[in-house]
């Protein structure tokens, strides 16, 4: 393999073509010389499959005000968001619709042609008092909707695309971001992005598990890359499981669903969740939805041959009205369950879906390196969308809050980074940039050891999906940190049979493996230290929330040996922005 590097300069490096970067791209680039780095071709980042919609109170359909949006996500986060960014999204919601709309987001609409909306789980009106009709959607292929218009959007702004180029590295020269070390797939040539601002925009790491809804790309890399230089994940333990994955497969069956009056059924045919959340039922939050099922599951009412999973039935609203609104979950249900949902219900199990935490940010999306004494930015370096953690999800992400995220704090990612750019000079790179991750990718390129692939990820993703899934406890989790520490030990002695340079997948899954038994091993070491239950955190032995000890913000870093991870703690920002009165003045949109 070569190690000839090409260089290029940038004001701005985003990694990441998904929705929070492509926004970040085309914001940037209207200031600046901006390049976005991907793994995929953007328009194949995991922002495509996204179904259900994106919130905003529009009050398109009936009454909703940005406070009460507001009050949901902090009460749907179990507290740990940050309130000032909850606010920050939550007021910019509307305005960022209409700014989508313009650029040619094509949304269902209503009879009159307003942007429709439907009720989602945990969004309601007058502070919990009834569901409320707040996500957009463009049918069930909201994301895809989005993906390409922001792709569009930032050809036309003259956005330098680098697809199928793999980060290995962050740069950092002095504590300031300054690039990245990247290998392009196509041909194995590698190349150093030097920037005078890095975005990272690089996805969730839901692949560690077995059941999980996410697309290959999302193994965690920008955690990985962040943290190997000195950066944390915040809130690393919360992940949250999606109620209805379609069973035996993960593909995700969205809440859209629910939204439109699907019901979630056991084996007595019984309508099970109005026993565990009378006032909103079906649409409690997600993970009150997962555990739900998994105890109905757990205390013998499951349904088929293993009574293992429970049904989700969509026939009663109609096939006409299904194909209309739903046609592509009809697709997925007929082809990875074989069912037919304008007749009969789909299987469903709840699968791994969402990384609530990551790379802490403030609410101008720049990243912050903090613990419970003080915080400060990071010179250069800003992130945003799943990767990140700004943090409006806290313990537990509100359906179509994702999508809403990924287009504020990618656009003020955007924004801030040019700003930066515009005022600062490049900071050089240092002599030996890019070795460590030149070092790493040699270990594996040269690597003919015993194990491949297969088995470590099997191991891997069935120990994360069994260990430390939607029930938790100190031993299990004791027990999966240790069964991480002999994969990581197996790394050493492993195998890549590929030894070409061109589209060397063999390769690129190797580096990701590596990367995703890092964060497997942060998250694991976050959760046997929350001694509590709080949102996607669920644990058996300490069932309840623990307001005295553990309102705060897990922070996982590395120790010296950038494997060990080092579990530290910040403020959770309680206070909003602004205390405004309620109700407040009406807006014009
Ligand atoms: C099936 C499904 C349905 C969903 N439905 C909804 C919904 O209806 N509403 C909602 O609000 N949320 C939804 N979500 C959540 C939401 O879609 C995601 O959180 C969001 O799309 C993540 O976007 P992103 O921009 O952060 O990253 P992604 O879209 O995941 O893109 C990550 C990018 O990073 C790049 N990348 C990663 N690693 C590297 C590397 N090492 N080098 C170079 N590039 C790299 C990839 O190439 C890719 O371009 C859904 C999620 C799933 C999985």
């Amino acid at each position: 393999m070569s190690v000839k590097i090409e260089y290029h300069k940038f004001d701005v490096v985003v990694v990441g073509a998904g929705g929070a970067g492509l926004n970040a791209a085309q914001v940037a680039s209207q200031y600046c010389k901006t390049a976005v780095i991907s793994e995929v071709y953007p328009t194949r980042s995991h922002t495509i499959s996204a179904q259900g919609g994106i919130s905003a109170a529009l009050g398109n359909l009936e009454e909703d005000h940005w406070h009460w949006h507001m009050y949901d996500t902090v009460k749907g986060s179990d507290y740990l968001c940050d309130q000032d960014a909850a606010e920050y999204m939550t007021k910019q919601a509307p305005e960022m619709i209409i700014a989508l709309e313009h650029i040619g987001l094509p949304f269902s609409r209503t009879p009159e042609g307003k942007i429709a909306q439907r009720p989602f789980g945990g969004h309601t009106a007058e502070f919990g008092k009834r569901a409320v009709k707040r996500a957009c959607y463009a049918a069930d292929r909201t994301g895809h909707a989005m993906l390409q218009t922001l792709y569009e959007k930032s050809v036309a702004q003259g956005t330098h695309f680098y697809s199928e180029f793999y980060a290995l590295e962050l740069l950092v020269n002095d504590g300031a971001v300054n690039g990245v070390l990247c290998f392009d797939i196509q041909n194995g040539e590698l190349h150093i992005f030097n920037a005078k601002a890095v975005v990272f925009a690089t996805g969730g790491n839901c692949r560690i598990f077995q059941t999980n809804s996410n697309a290959h790309i999302n193994t965690g890399d920008g955690l990985a890359l962040a943290m190997r230089k000195g950066f944390s994940w915040s809130d690393a333990e919360f992940f949250q499981f999606h109620p209805t994955g379609i069973y035996g497969a993960g593909n995700l069956i969205t809440e859209g669903v629910r939204g439109e009056g699907g019901i979630l059924l056991n084996a007595q045919g019984e309508r099970f969740m109005e026993r565990y959340a009378p006032t909103i039922k079906d649409l409690a939050p997600r993970d009150i939805v997962s555990r739900s099922m998994t105890k109905e599951v757990l205390e013998g009412r499951g349904v088929g041959q293993f009574k293992d999973h429970t049904l989700l039935k969509i026939d009663h609203i109609g096939a006409a009205n299904i194909m209309e609104k739903l046609p592509g979950i009809h697709e997925l249900a007929l082809v990875f369950a074989g069912v037919d949902c304008t007749k009969e219900p789909i299987p469903v199990n709840p699968t791994a879906h969402y990384q609530n935490g990551g790379i802490p940010t403030g609410y101008l999306s720049q990243v912050i390196k903090g613990n419970m004494e003080k915080e400060e930015f990071v010179p250069g370096f800003f992130a945003a969308g799943e990767c990140a953690s700004a943090s409006v999800h806290g313990a537990n992400r509100l359906g179509t809050n994702s999508l809403l995220d990924l287009v504020v704090f990618g656009r003020t990612a955007g924004e801030q980074a040019a700003k930066y750019a515009m005022a600062n000079s490049i900071v050089s790179l240092k002599d030996d940039a890019g070795s460590e991750g030149l070092a790493n990718l040699q270990k594996y390129a040269n690597a003919n050891g015993k194990y491949t692939f297969g088995e470590i990820w099997g191991e891997l993703t069935r120990t994360m999906q069994t260990k430390m899934g939607v029930f938790r406890t100190e031993k299990l989790m004791k027990e999966c940190y240790s069964t991480l520490l002999e994969l990581e030990a197996k790394m050493d002695d492993y195998r890549v049979n590929d030894k070409s340079s061109v589209y060397n997948l063999d390769l690129i899954e190797a580096l990701e493996l590596n990367n995703m038994i890092l964060v497997a091993k942060a998250c694991t070491q976050a959760a046997i230290l929350r001694k509590e239950s709080r949102g996607g955190h669920f644990r058996d032995d300490y069932p309840d929330r623990d307001d005295v000890n553990f309102l705060k913000h897990t922070e996982v870093y590395l120790e010296e040996d950038c494997k060990t991870p080092r579990v530290d703690y910040r403020k959770v920002r309680l206070q909003p922005l602004t205390v405004e009165t309620f109700p407040p003045k009406a807006r014009v949109y």
